[in-house]
C-alpha cells in the first residue's frame, strides 16, 4: 500500500523544484512508487505493463530478487574505496563481464552513465589516432553532455553551444530513407516498401557508405578520421534498423581512413536482441571500442567502455580517474546482472518473445494498414511507427497518436515513444515478459487504436 505524498504534492514539487527541462510521459503523468521485474504499481495500486523498461533500463525486471539480493549483501559489507584500493567485487565482475566480449575486446574502464561512456570513448579515439574529427549517423543519440551532445544528431536535443569536430553521416534508414534497404534488415518481420536489391547485394548500404565516404572527403580535413560512432539498432531514434551490410561496409572504409570504429550498445546490449549477446554481433562486425550503460545495472547508474589493451594504454599518458566507476555495488550489482541473464534464460527469451512480439504486432500492422506504416526490430528492441498515410508515409498527427499512447496507459499498457517525429511506439520492456504480456499488449493497443481513430477500423 502506498503510504507517500499525495500525488498532488509530488506533482507540485516536480514542478517547483525539478528543472523545467524536464518532461512526464502522458497528461496526468503517473506516479511509480513500486516495481516487480515487468510490472509497475502507481499510487492506487494500479498495475502496469512495463513495455519501456525505465527507458530500456530494466534488463532482468525491476527489483530482481537476485540483483537486490547481491546489492543489500554488498550494502552490508563496503559501499565504497574507490580505484586506488583493490577489492575483490569488482575484480570478480571485471573478469566475468570481459569474457562476454569477443576477440581482443578485454579492457573495461567503468564509469557511471552512458553519456560518460561515450566521452571516454570519443577520448580514445582522438588520442589513439591523432586525429580530431568523429562522425556519427543523423537521428542518433550517444548523450547529453557537451562532447556527446555532438554525436546526438536530432535537432531537438541540441544545444547551442559552441563545438567543432564531429559531423554526421545520412542515416541509414531504410523506412524513411531515400535509398530503401527495408527488405535487407535483419528483422523476422519485412513489410512493404521492399528496396530493388538484387538477392545477397544491399543496393542501400552501397549507397549510404559512398555518402560516408563523402563526409569524410567533404567534411573532415584531410579525411584524418578519429572514430565513427553507431548504434547498432537505434533507440531514441525510434528502433531504426539499418540494412544489412551497412554497418560492416562503413566500418571498413573508416578504418582504411585510419579511424577506429566504436558500438554504442547502450541499448541494444546483454542480450537484448535475441540473437546476439551484443547488437554489434548482427553486423558481423568487432567493433575496436563498445560502450554499454542502462541494462548493464538494471536500473543502477553504472556504465563501461571495452576496448583493446592497445587502445586502452592511451589513457596512461597522464592520469585518468572515476571516483565512483566501478564501485563495490555497482560491482556487485553488475555482476548479478549478469548471472540473472544467463540463469533466466534473457536472451533466449529475447529471441522467442520478440519474435512473436514482432510478428503479433505484424498482424495488427495488416488489421489497420493505413495507420502503422512499419513495424520494425530485433528480439526485445522494437519499434512500431505510426503514419497518417501509408503511401506517403506521413507521420501521425502528435495529438492523435498521444492518443493512442494515453488510451495504452488508461488500459494498463506503458508504451516508448520516439523517431524524429515522435510517432514511433518504442517497446523494449524488460527481458522477463512472456507470451502472454505479449497477447495482452496487442489486445490493449488494438483496442487503443479502435477506440480512437474510427476510420482506420478494417
Ligand atoms: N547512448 C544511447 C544509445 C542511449 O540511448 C543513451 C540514453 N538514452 C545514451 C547513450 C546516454 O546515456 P545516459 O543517459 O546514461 O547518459
Amino acid at each position: 500500500v502506498y503510504q507517500g505524498p499525495t500525488y498532488e504534492d509530488v506533482l507540485n514539487v516536480r514542478k517547483r523544484n525539478l528543472t523545467p527541462s524536464l518532461v512526464t510521459f502522458y497528461k496526468q503523468p503517473v506516479l511509480i512508487h513500486q516495481g516487480y521485474m515487468q510490472w509497475l504499481f502507481d499510487q492506487n495500486n494500479k498495475r502496469y505493463l512495463d513495455l519501456f523498461g525505465g527507458i530500456v533500463t530494466v534488463s532482468v525486471g525491476h527489483c530482481h530478487p537476485r540483483v537486490n539480493e547481491a546489492a543489500k549483501r554488498q550494502m552490508d559489507k563496503l559501499w565504497h574505496t574507490t580505484s586506488i584500493y583493490l577489492y575483490p567485487s569488482v575484480h570478480e565482475y571485471v573478469s566475468k563481464l570481459a569474457e562476454k566480449m569477443p576477440g581482443d575486446l578485454k579492457v573495461v574502464y567503468f564509469v557511471n552513465s552512458g553519456s560518460e561512456a561515450n566521452d571516454l570513448a570519443m577520448l580514445m579515439a582522438r588520442l589513439y589516432t591523432g586525429a580530431n574529427d568523429i562522425i556519427s549517423l543523423r537521428n542518433a543519440y550517444h548523450g547529453m553532455s557537451p562532447w556527446t551532445m555532438q554525436l546526438t544528431a536530432h535537432s531537438t536535443w541540441k544545444y547551442n553551444v559552441a563545438t567543432g569536430g564531429v559531423h554526421q553521416a545520412k542515416n541509414p534508414d531504410p523506412y524513411r530513407g531515400e535509398w530503401g534497404g527495408k527488405r535487407c534488415r535483419d528483422s523476422p518481420v519485412q513489410t512493404t516498401r521492399s528496396c530493388e536489391c538484387a538477392e545477397g547485394q544491399c543496393l542501400a548500404s552501397e549507397k549510404y557508405v559512398e555518402e560516408l565516404e563523402e563526409v569524410l572527403r567533404y567534411s573532415v580535413p584531410k579525411g584524418k578520421v578519429a572514430g565513427f560512432f553507431a548504434e547498432s539498432i537505434q533507440g531514441v531514434g525510434g528502433t531504426v534498423q539499418f540494412p544489412k551490410g551497412y554497418l560492416k561496409k562503413a566500418f571498413e572504409l573508416i578504418r582504411n581512413y585510419g579511424g577506429i570504429c566504436i558500438s554504442d550498445e547502450v541499448q541494444t546490449g546483454f542480450g537484448r536482441t535475441g540473437e546476439h549477446y551484443w547488437g554489434f554481433q548482427m553486423h558481423g562486425v568487432t567493433p575496436d571500442i563498445v560502450t554499454m550503460a542502462k541494462g548493464i545495472g538494471n536500473g543502477y547508474p553504472m556504465a563501461a567502455v571495452i576496448t583493446t589493451p592497445k587502445i586502452a594504454a592511451v589513457l596512461s599518458q597522464a592520469i585518468h580517474f572515476n571516483t565512483f566507476g566501478g564501485n563495490p555495488v555497482a560491482s556487485a550489482i553488475g555482476s548479478a546482472v549478469l548471472d540473472a541473464i544467463d540463469e533466466d534464460n534473457c536472451q533466449a527469451n529475447s529471441h522467442n518473445v520478440g519474435t512473436y512480439f514482432l510478428k503479433k504486432l505484424e498482424g495488427l500492422r495488416n488489421e489497420f494498414p493505413n495507420l502503422i506504416g512499419d513495424v520494425r526490430g530485433k528480439g526485445l528492441m522494437i519499434g512500431m511507427e505510426l503514419v497518417s498515410d501509408r503511401n506517403s508515409r506521413t507521420p501521425l498527427g502528435a495529438q492523435e497518436f498521444v492518443n493512442i499512447w494515453e488510451t495504452c496507459k488508461d488500459m494498463g499498457v506503458l508504451l516508448g515513444k520516439g523517431g524524429f517525429f515522435g510517432n514511433v511506439f518504442r517497446i523494449k520492456p524488460p527481458m522477463c515478459i512472456t507470451k502472454e504480456d505479449v497477447d495482452f499488449a496487442t489486445d490493449v493497443i488494438r483496442t487503443a487504436i479502435k477506440q480512437n481513430k474510427d476510420r482506420n477500423t478494417p
